[in-house]
């Protein structure tokens, strides 16, 4: 197990505008990749990979054109200033060292300020967008935990990401069960280490 804390509240990149996927060109690549493999594009079974191919990195990037703050809206009416946790929302996402998925669970701890909360889909919806892009997990985390800090404006807020690297556990050293922990840790969870405590003990707790 490796664990990481994020050190640094990093500037979100959320806003930076995007162009449209173009999937002839990434279906072009792909055939590229068979040739050098040495295979036979015109084989039945790989006739229309490349066109499937680019539409699934193209869905798997999804993230990359929409904007996480969107999800990032108070439910109205609603308060409550107690700590709120989410656990075991499931996170898919493509390391972008190596364009192979990374998969795990993404947890969530907030205290809100001022009553603020947020629909729990909408949490999700956060994990999901960060998650739908190339990636690297310490920047997943930290984007997620960034985004809902500024939109929010919580007391705190702690995401917690346990993932497997397919790029890890199918090549390579290949250690098989091995899962990678990020954390960020933004406010009164970073200033109040029994705070923190309490939010990781419900975390890793079976309840
Ligand atoms: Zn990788």
């Amino acid at each position: 197990m490796v664990m990481k804390l994020a050190e640094q509240k990093q500037p979100s990149r959320s806003r930076r505008k995007r162009p449209r996927p173009d999937l002839e060109m990434i279906a072009e690549g792909v055939r590229l990749i068979l040739e050098g493999l040495g295979e036979d594009l015109e084989r039945s079974g790989l006739k229309e990979t490349p066109q499937r191919v680019a539409e699934m990195y193209v869905e798997l990037t999804s993230g990359m054109r929409e904007d996480p703050q969107q999800h990032v809206i108070p439910l109205p009416g609603d308060k409550h200033d107690e700590m709120v946790i989410v656990k075991d929302i499931s996170i898919a996402s493509l390391c972008e060292h190596h364009l192979a998925p990374f998969v795990g669970k993404c947890h969530i701890a907030y205290i809100p300020k001022g009553g603020r909360i947020l629909g729990i889909s909408k949490l999700a919806r956060l994990a999901e967008t960060y998650s739908r892009r190339l990636q690297l997990q310490e920047r997943l985390t930290t984007d997620i935990a960034n985004t809902l800090f500024e939109g929010l404006k919580p007391l705190g807020v702690m995401v917690v990401i346990e993932a497997e690297h397919t790029c890890m556990t199918l090549r390579g050293v290949r250690k098989a069960d091995a899962k990678t922990v990020t954390s960020a840790v933004l406010g009164g969870f970073r200033s109040d280490p029994r705070t923190r405590a309490e939010a990781m003990a419900l975390i890793k707790g079976k309840t």
